[in-house]
């Protein structure tokens, strides 16, 4: 994704008058492209903010930028490869200006560090998922020649210092809580790339809400890798329950997300704030990532399918028809068949609204790197394929429920299947494309469901 919204007052340039002759300088131009999940795509939007502040513009077109940023994502190797593939058809467009400038941001770049710089030697930055604060130091060690500048630090007391001043959406806005995580699942590189737990304190979360909701941010979107882990350093703030409470009291804030939860720390206290707190929105993510407790417990998941299940029950038997979502991976090393079905079975069973699948990946470093990778690709796209022809049915069923119904939306952009139609997400997070005009973008409106798809409904305005 090419960021971002584009700040009008800054979209400029300088002019400076000598000797009554008028010299033009043009503002330096940053592209920058997102690859992988919700924390990246924010981070690219507080790096944004960064560079913004320092007086270069946006630019969607990488050949006319001074700056061109590619924010990694390493959690599958197939994410790893686009960078390095993006880079390479990149070159030609970002060459074109003379003088400019590549960077990695990101897991990739934590991860690998100055061995970027052996495999493209043409990239001239690598900014750690940590180290985001230094960006104005180390652009300006760029701007003065430096080559090869890194910063890959994971224990700054500066991580949570750099907010987003520029945001991809005007009506929603990413708040980060919390960075980092402990629990090791042994397929995943997160604990090595954004490092250890660490939550920010709950009076700045708080302060970046109130400022949102100033600014005419009516949602927000609570962000941490295991989300619900947060715990307020100052001990001011109870739990992650009394945080999304004090989110929702915040004037002017009207939805509040959060997003991702580990079932572990998932507690009956949250569905309880969804059900007395209507801010809250009634959608829950709770990665599973296998319905086998066999396979679980290789990939270090902590619960087992009994327990993720028991979770399932108590939001699923609260009033407030809690929508659910899941992550899932197939193809885990040692995964047989009978432990597929129990995925699918598990699928079944939850009944989820949306799931986000992926063939299983190895990442040297993570434990699971040496079980090896025991089921042939081939076996893991036909598992892929076969999970995702069943939840879409799933889901065609659980969306076709809704069909008649009277459903409030927050409308927050162009349909992306008509565009001449617009968009917008109930507190569930059903997308609904309807005929409006422009000036709805923004607003709260009722429209009355005609059509469900598997992945997003019809509507009609009311
Ligand atoms: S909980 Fe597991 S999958 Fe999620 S970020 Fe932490 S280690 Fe990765």
């Amino acid at each position: 994704m090419a960021l971002l919204k584009s700040d009008p007052c800054r979209r400029h340039t300088l002019a400076t008058r000598r000797s009554n002759q008028t010299h033009i300088v043009e503002p330096k131009k940053f592209f920058i492209e997102t690859f992988g999940c919700q924390m990246n795509l924010h981070d690219s939007e507080k790096v944004a903010g960064t560079l913004t502040q320092m007086g270069y513009v946006p630019t969607d077109d990488p050949s006319e930028a001074d700056l061109v940023l590619l924010n990694t994502c390493n959690i599958r190797e197939k994410a790893n490869q686009k960078v390095f593939s993006r880079l390479g058809s990149l070159q030609k467009s970002y060459g074109t200006k003379p003088g400019a400038k590549v960077g990695l941001l990101g897991c990739m770049a934590q991860m690998e560090g100055v061995k970027i710089f052996e495999r493209a030697p043409n990239v001239d930055l690598v900014v750690g998922s940590s180290s985001y604060s230094f960006i104005p130091e180390l652009v300006e060690k760029l701007e003065q020649g430096s080559r090869h500048v890194i910063d890959v630090t994971q224990d700054s007391d500066r991580l949570f210092e750099t907010y987003a001043d520029s945001r991809g959406n005007p009506y929603k806005a990413f708040v980060t809580i919390m960075e980092g995580c402990n629990r090791f699942c042994s397929f995943c590189v997160v604990p090595y790339t954004r490092g250890r737990e660490r939550s920010r304190p709950g009076d700045r979360v708080l302060s970046e809400i109130r400022r949102l909701a100033s600014e005419g941010y009516p949602e927000v979107m609570l962000l941490g890798q295991t989300v619900n882990s947060w715990r307020d350093p100052a001990g001011i703030i109870p739990s992650f329950a009394g945080l999304l409470r004090q989110t929702a009291a915040v004037p002017g804030i009207r939805r509040v997300r959060f997003t991702s939860p580990h079932p572990s720390d998932f507690h009956p206290e949250i569905v309880e704030v969804m059900e007395t707190t209507p801010q809250v929105c009634n959608q829950v993510h709770l990665p599973v990532q296998s319905g086998s407790t066999e396979v679980l417990r290789r990939m270090k998941r902590d619960y087992t399918r009994e327990e993720y299940l028991r979770r399932v029950e108590f939001i699923q038997s609260s009033p407030c028809d809690i929508a659910l979502s899941t992550d899932v991976i197939v193809g885990f090393p040692g995964e047989t068949q009978e432990d597929f079905e129990e995925t699918l079975s598990l699928l079944q069973r939850v009944g989820y609204d949306q799931i986000f699948s992926f063939k299983y990946s190895a990442r040297p470093g993570t434990e699971a790197f040496a079980l090896g990778d025991t089921v042939p690709e081939e076996e893991k796209g036909r598992r892929l394929a076969v999970l995702q022809e069943f939840q879409r049915k799933i889901q065609t069923q659980r969306n076709e429920q809704l069909v008649g119904r009277e459903l409030e939306i927050l409308v927050d952009g162009k349909s992306q299947k008509n565009a001449s139609e617009l968009m917008g997400r109930t507190t569930q997070n059903k997308i609904v494309n309807f005929p409006g005009s422009p000036e709805l973008l923004g607003k709260f409106v009722r429209v009355r469901v005609s059509r469900a798809f598997p992945n997003s409904l019809a509507g009609e305005l009311i």
